[in-house]
């Protein structure tokens, strides 16, 4: 059962909401609640909730506040995905690893079908991970994290297998990614201590340093650890590409 206690931030780590709520983003601490907390509450990063392994939610932010969770994102083809999107922080190491107790996920679905009640622009298809908005710079939930029950219980959406009998093009997975709202491919390195995003990461704009590139086969792998996460590899098997035409029918 969720029980939600209030634990105001503490810092100005967060922002005035002017764009419309359409988002919900998953992520796991890789600390413990303690760590997390202080974190989220006192340094330069934050989220809504913080949901402990036990299923207490401590409230951080109201939705009307922006919170610093997703870092330099994209999601539907917009940037920014803080700007639109209320962050919930499940507390778990690496949620590669290690699983998510029962108490912990019947909490978050609770909370999650709430946060989409009280923003109705939260469809199924956006409630999405960090990875899923990030993909090569993260990796949570992690491939331990339970999608396929979450959207059975509505939040998220969950595909049916296409009956597609061969592994389309690189060109067919991206468009298909897209239209699943995965980005498309980019760049991003830092400047100035902050992460910057730019469209093509054969031209980085002028000061950017530790230029990563994020190409077809790093949202591919993002979209696996989601929906297909015993192979996540970034390269399309047939399950692979029945999951993704499934998933974009539904969109
Ligand atoms: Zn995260």
């Amino acid at each position: 059962m969720l029980r939600i206690r209030n634990a105001r931030i503490q810092s100005g780590s967060f922002g005035p909401r002017v764009q419309k709520v359409d988002t919900l983003v998953l992520h796991h601490t890789a600390l413990d609640l303690e760590a997390s907390l202080r974190v989220l509450r006192y340094r330069d990063v934050s989220a809504h909730y913080v949901l402990a392994t036990d299923g207490v939610a401590y409230r951080i932010l109201n939705d009307d506040e922006v919170a610093w969770h997703a870092g330099i994102s994209m999601w539907r083809g917009r940037k920014r995905v803080n700007s639109r999107s209320i962050g919930v922080e499940i507390v778990n190491l690496d949620g590669n690893r290690s699983p998510y107790p029962e108490t912990q996920i019947a909490a978050l679905i609770e909370l999650c079908q709430r946060i989409m009640a009280e923003n109705p622009g939260i469809r199924p298809g956006n409630v999405v991970g960090h990875a899923d908005v990030a993909p090569k710079r993260k990796v949570d939930p992690g491939s331990k994290f339970p999608w396929k029950r979450l959207a059975a219980d509505g939040v998220g959406l969950w595909p049916r297998l296409s009956s597609a009998k061969r592994i389309g093009s690189k060109a067919r997975i991206q468009s298909l990614l897209e239209q699943c709202g995965y980005p498309r491919p980019h760049g991003f390195g830092t400047k100035g201590g902050s992460f910057v995003m730019f469209d093509d990461p054969k031209s980085p704009p002028a000061g950017v340093a530790g230029v990563v590139s994020v190409g077809t086969r790093d949202i591919l792998r993002a979209f696996q650890l989601h929906y297909q996460p015993g192979s996540a590899t970034g390269v399309a098997n047939l399950t692979t590409m029945r999951l993704l035409e499934g998933l974009a029918a539904a969109q």
